[in-house]
Formats: C-alpha cells, structure tokens, sequence
C-alpha cells in the first residue's frame, strides 16, 4: 500500500521510494523527478522510523541542493528531521568524517582546511626549496596534478612511472609525497584530502569501516553522474555490507569530466551491486513539450549515450526561440527588455535566469542590468567586477588615473610578484604618514634613498617609471588600449600565462572582457566612474532579482524563463572544448547544452550575436552547431538585425559607416560609443593590425575602410556563403554572386580570395 503523502508521485518514483532495501538504481532524464523521488525516500526512511536521521547518508551536489532537501524533508516528515548529521556533499560529509579519525592519518582533530591560495604557497616554497624551476615548473600545475591524483584515490606510494613524469622530468611523485608531509606538520589538509584520507581510513581500519558501515542503514546520492574515482570507491566501500544504497542520476548530464568525475560510475552501478533494482523515470514534469523536445533532439546528436525516452503531458507551450542579435550589446539589451516584458507580465524575477557558459560572459548583462536598474544576483561566482583580477586591473588603472589612491597601489606594488613584501609596505607606510603624501609618491622618494635595500629600490623604481609611462599613455590611447600595455607590461599577463591551471584561462578571458567594456568609454576616468556606480549598485536583499550564473552551476535547478546567449562556435561549444578534446568533450559540451535548456519550465530562449569585439576588432562569429542540431520543428528563430534579415544579407543604405543603423537602434550608448570610434578611426588605428586570437572558425575581421585587393570578376571565398565571383564594389561592401548562395551584398574583410 502506498501511503497517501505518496500519491502525488508517479508509479515508479513511488517504486524507487517503498524499494528501501537493496541497492537502486534511477537513471532517468532531466526533469524527472529524480531528486523529488529522493527526497520522498529520505521522508519516508524517516517516517517509518527505519532509521534514525544520523543513521542515514545523503550527498548531494552542492550545499545549496543539501540545504533544501533538508528544509523539503522536514517539511514531509512535520519537523521530524532535526538532526541529519550526515546530509550534506562529499566535502562536508568528508571534513565531519574526518574530525572524528583525524589522529588516525597524523592529523589532529582541530585540523585546518586549507585554500587554494594557502595550497599554492605551500608549493611553491617547497618548489623552491627543492631546486626545481618553478617557471618551468609552476605551483600551479603541480597544484592541479595533485588535485587529479587526488580525485582518482591514488597517495603519492600510488603513482604510477607515467604520473610520476608529468612534473619536473619525474619528480611528481616526490613532490606530492613532501606536500603532504608539510601539510601534516601544519595540521592541515586540502580539499583533495577530506576524501581521500577518510578513503584511506576505511581501507586501512576494519573497526572504523565496520561502525560506518553499520551506522549507515541507508545511502542516498543525488547527481551520481558526476561523482569521481575517489568518491566512488568511498561510497562503495561504505555500502558493501548492507547495500541499501540508492544512486540517482541522468548520464546525458554528466559535466564535471574535467574535475574528474567519471559517468562510467553510474554505468557499473548494476555489476557493483548485483541484483540491483532499476528505476527508469520517463515523465518529464518540469519543461513543456516544445522544450523537452528541443532539449531531447540535441542530445541525441551524442553517441555515447545509454538513450532514453522522456515525454510530458504539460500543456503545450511556446517553441523554443532562438534570436540572432549584431553583438553582445545587443544581446545584453534585448534579454533585459524581454525580462521587463515578463516583469510587466507578472512573471518574478526569482524565476528569471541566465546561464552563460563562461564566468566572462556575465560582465555585458551586469552592465546593461545596471543600467536599467534591473536587480540581479550571481550564482557561484564573484560579479564581475569583484572578480580578483578584474580588481587587479582596475587598482592598476586607478592609480594612473589617480596617483593618491593609496588602497589601490597598495593592492598591486607587489601584484604580480616583485618580492616586495610586507617590511617594504610598513616604510612606505611610514615615510607616506611622516611626508603627507600619498603612497604612491612615498614610493618614489623611497626608490631614491637609502632607506630600503638596494633590491627593493630597484623595483620600486621601476614600477614607477612605468606608471610615469602609463600616465601619458592614458593621454594618448583609447584605455581599452592603455589596459593591454599596462597587462603587458607589468608582468600580469605572464603570470596569468605561467600559471597553467584552468581557471587561469578563465581570469584571461575576463580580463580581455574587461577591455571590450572599456571600449565603449572614451577616456578612462569614463570608464572608472562607471565601474564605481556599477560597485555601488547592490541589490537590496529582500528583492527579486534575476539569476546569473554558469550552466555547470544551474545542475538540477529549474527556472520558468531561461535565457542563454552566446550560442556561438567558440564561445559554446567553446574554443577551448574544440581545440583540445576532440569528440568526448564536444559531447560533454552538448551535454551542458542538454542541461542548460532542461533547466527551463516555461520558456527557453537562446541568443547568438554575429559579432564579437576583440581588442577594438570586430570578428564575426558563426552561430553554435548546437544551434543547428535543435529539431526545426520546435524551434522559432528569429534575426533583430536590419529588420528580420542578418546584416549582409541586407541591402546598404546611403551611409558609409557600418555601425550607422547599430547607433540607432541603440540611442542610449551611441554617443559613449562613438567618440572611442572616432579617436580610433581618426588616429589611424588600424583595427586589423590589433591582436586577434587564434580563431579557426571565425577568423574573418574588419575594419571600415574598403580594400584594394580585390577586383570585380575576382574569385572568392565567404565563410558563409561559399564561393563567388566579385560582381561590384562600393566602399568596403562588395557585391558577390555565390555559386549556391546567390547575390549578396557582404562586407569585404568577410571574404578571402579563393
Ligand atoms: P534534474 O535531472 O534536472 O536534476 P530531476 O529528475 O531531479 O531533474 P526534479 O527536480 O526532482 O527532477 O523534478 C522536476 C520538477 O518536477 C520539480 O518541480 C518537481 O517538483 C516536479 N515533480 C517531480 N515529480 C513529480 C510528480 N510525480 N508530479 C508532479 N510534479 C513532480
Ligand atoms: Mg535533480
């Protein structure tokens, strides 16, 4: 009999919450109800007093997910869950382990867990101490290969010859085994650590397994797609003896390969433990038809994938949109006009979101929320311009504008490292205090006295010729321009390329955003004065807002309006993903796209802009593949430029500036863009000439000047369009007729000769 508090799930949602003895297994699509079956099971568990709540272990993804099943069990069982001790993610649930057997692997109990600042200094000494180049051979990638060694379950004895070479020409296991060493003299472990020592507590010590194991009637683990080698073997070993383990998860979804996570866990649940019961949940409850379709012929585009059928019986709803917008900008504008649309529709703005798949992406849609006063939160991540080295960029800048501003030089004399160190600082401190003068120029005077060794003095000399020089730049060039010298030059970019974790290509990617906001401000105290609003503007708590963050972040979240822009080659997929990983991790890219759509209930809207700014240079992009892979059918697109019709398809007005119709339709930020324009085109700047990244599949760029390269009957090549023959020219427009495409009028740098 199924208890009545029950009956509102469906019949193998309830299955997989009476099946309380045994292993389970539910392995279903998004949406399904896999967490809400979850967390009736721990309800039930509970109510029927099979166990106690401490007998009970549930993980969970993030701390957010552990946070409401424990408020949505408490709620099911009427308050009964006071103490669920062991309800949280593997690192919480670790960490507690840990506490309890810390003596056990050399650590006492009030044992510190360290960050990943603390983790890269400790490297980096004894990267030093050892005589390895740590230029050659930085903390960080070391940090990294102890991270992955780590997730796999493998202690510095485990390493293998090949693992053992990836750092220092074969010092890699020697290192992990020093680090972990210092880190037990300190009485402190990493991240990596909370599992893996517990992990090899358990193997180590029979008593201490056999309590869990008896402790632990009854398993729950939410996500299990994602979870990796070390977590598993944790789990299983936890499980053994009374196999009440239940495992849910949707390998369409699994996202976190790059942090080692292996969806090969959720396809060896059944050999792991034989005989176990498998839950299939095939009614979507969340998303529309038009949505789940869109999201379904997508992945189906995937060839490892176990398959499976997901229908809905909500009404029908809206079909997917995909809009196609001329920039960033552009997109940015318009998806803050569709939310005040929704706004004005009664729609809340909690049920807004916007996943973008890079952090970078959220800096245009901050801007332009700012701007409209439109209130948003960031998800997983700093805003943008809190980022550590957005701020970085910005101390720089700051202190050209402004020489006095002590806070900010204060944040970068030593950033990227200079070796000055604190004893540096405390004189400047002083001499600044005793003259009356700002740090900065305390800084100077010091560089020209005895006061500090001969060393220091050095370098503080030379920071301050480069301010000097920084300062008239500011004068002379656009301040996007002034920030990639100043990136340059003071060594910031070197750090950021000698460090190669991934996030570093991360903080590379916000900071070239942050050159691409820089270019709609004419002078940089513009700019500056713009960044202290944006800083300023904070949210009130009890307000609605709308939701920025990641698509890895918005796993098993659901929103009624998601937005998704950016669906461009390079960006997502991104350039990265293509670049390196060949099939498996396009196929985790379009997995994320499967997730970020099934995160929708009512509306799934997806923008891709045709242009990109990079370094005051426009490259056109090409619209995502997963674009085109979406079932026609469900799918309603839509172009804003030039009326419904993209850019060069449409016929040119009298007017020779191609931005002329961008400037119109965007009132509000022409005349902080024009100005940037006109220096730039004035100066002779030569747009081509800027940097422009490695970019294979969109390399076109240009500039407003017409070329003289190409002549009428000329044979060439449009990355769009094809192959044609020149037929006319009028400033930088040429008039091609394309074998396949027709005739069409394109801007010039968009074609090579063939
Ligand atoms: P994801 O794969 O994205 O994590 P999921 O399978 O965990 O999705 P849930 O988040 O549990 O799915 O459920 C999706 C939505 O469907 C939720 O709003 C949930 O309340 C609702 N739901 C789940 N089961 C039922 C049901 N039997 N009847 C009605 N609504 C349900
Ligand atoms: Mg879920």
């Amino acid at each position: 009999m199924v208890p009545e508090w029950l009956q509102r799930l469906n019949a193998p949602q309830q299955q997989a919450v009476m099946t309380t003895e045994g292993p389970v297994l539910m392995l279903a699509g998004a949406g399904t109800g896999k967490t809400a079956a979850l967390t009736h099971r721990l309800a039930h568990i509970v109510r029927e007093r099979l166990a106690w709540p401490s007998e009970i272990l549930c993980v969970t993804f993030t701390n957010k997910a552990a946070r409401e099943m424990r408020e949505r069990v408490g709620k099911l069982t009427g308050g009964a869950l006071e103490g669920m001790p062991w309800l949280g993610t593997f690192h919480s649930i670790g960490a507690k382990m840990l506490r309890r057997h810390a003596e056990l692997v050399g650590l006492q109990s009030n044992y510190t867990i360290i960050d990943t600042d603390d983790q890269l200094r400790l490297l980096k000494a004894l990267i030093q101490d050892n005589d390895i180049d740590d230029k050659r051979w930085p903390a960080r990638q070391l940090a990294g290969l102890i991270d992955r060694w780590k997730n796999r379950g493998l202690n510095p004895a485990d390493l293998d010859a090949v693992e053992n070479e990836s750092y220092a020409n074969g010092r890699g296991q020697e290192m992990y085994r020093l680090y972990q060493e210092r880190l037990k003299a300190l009485n402190a472990c990493d991240f990596g650590d909370l599992l893996l020592h517990m992990l090899n507590v358990l193997k180590q010590h029979r008593d201490v397994l056999e309590s869990y194991q008896k402790r632990f009637k009854y398993i729950l683990v939410d996500e299990y797609q994602d979870t990796n080698a070390v977590q598993y073997l944790w789990l299983r070993l936890l499980a053994q003896e009374r196999k009440n383990i239940c495992v849910v998860g949707d390998d369409d979804q699994s996202i976190y390969s790059w942090r080692g996570a292996e969806v090969a866990n959720i396809l060896r649940f059944e050999k792991d433990f034989p005989g176990a019961k498998t839950v299939k949940l095939e009614q979507n409850y969340r998303s529309t038809p038009q949505i789940l379709a869109a999201a379904s012929g997508l992945i189906a585009a995937n060839s490892h994938r176990l398959g499976k059928t997901l229908w809905t019986d909500l009404p029908t709803g809206e079909k997917v949109r995909v809009i196609g917008v001329w920039d960033a900008p552009e997109e940015a504008r318009r998806v803050g006009e569709e939310i005040e649309r929704l706004e004005r529709e009664g729609a809340s703005l909690e049920q807004v979101a916007i996943l973008v798949r890079a952090q970078y992406q959220t800096r245009e849609f901050e801007d332009r929320f700012i701007q409209i006063g439109l209130a948003y939160r960031i998800v997983g991540g700093f805003r943008f311009y809190e980022r550590a080295e957005i701020r970085d960029a910005l101390a720089y800048l700051r202190v050209i504008a402004q020489p006095a501003d002590d806070l900010a030089f204060e944040r970068i004399y030593n950033q990227p490292k200079r070796g000055l160190g604190a004893k540096t600082l405390e004189k400047m401190h002083q001499h600044a205090r005793r003259t009356q003068q700002p740090l900065a120029a305390a800084a100077l005077e010091l560089a020209d006295s005895d006061e500090l060794p001969a060393r220091a003095r050095g370098t503080i000399a030379e920071l301050m010729r480069h301010f000097l020089r920084w300062r008239g730049m500011a004068e002379a060039m656009t301040p996007s321009e002034l920030l990639r010298n100043v990136l340059e030059e003071s060594g910031y970019d070197a750090m950021l390329k000698a460090d190669r974790s991934s996030e570093s290509a991360g903080r590379a990617e916000n900071l070239v955003e942050l050159q691409r906001a820089m270019e709609e401000y004419p002078t940089l105290g513009d700019f500056l004065e713009h960044v202290a609003l944006v800083m300023e503007n904070d949210a009130r708590d009890d307000e609605e807002k709308v939701t920025i963050m990641t698509m890895h972040a918005a796993k098993g979240l659901e929103f009624d309006h998601v937005f998704l822009p950016g669906w461009e080659e390079n960006v997502f997929p991104s350039q990265r993903a293509l670049d390196e990983g060949g099939l498996a991790s396009l196929e985790e890219e379009r997995r994320l796209a499967y997730v970020a759509i099934t995160r929708a209930r009512r509306r799934c809207t997806i923008m891709h802009a045709a242009n990109r700014r990079i370094f005051g240079t426009w490259q056109s992009s090409i619209p995502s593949r997963f674009v085109d892979e979406l079932p026609a059918d469900h799918i309603e697109s839509e172009t804003t430029m030039t009326g419904g019709r993209s850019l060069w398809q449409a016929n040119w007005s009298e007017s020779e500036d191609p931005f002329a119709h961008v400037s119109q339709s965007r009132p509000d930020r022409s005349s902080a863009r024009g100005p940037g324009w006109q220096r730039a085109l004035a100066t002779g700047y030569d747009t081509k000439q800027a940097r422009i990244p490695e970019n294979k599949r969109s390399a076109a760029s240009f500039a407003a000047k017409p070329r003289t390269d190409v002549e009428i009957g000329a044979r060439v090549f449009h990355e769009k369009f094809g192959y044609g023959e020149v037929m006319g020219q009028e400033g930088n427009k040429l008039e091609i007729e394309f074998d396949k495409a027709g005739t069409k009028r394109v801007i010039d740098s968009f074609v090579t000769l063939a």
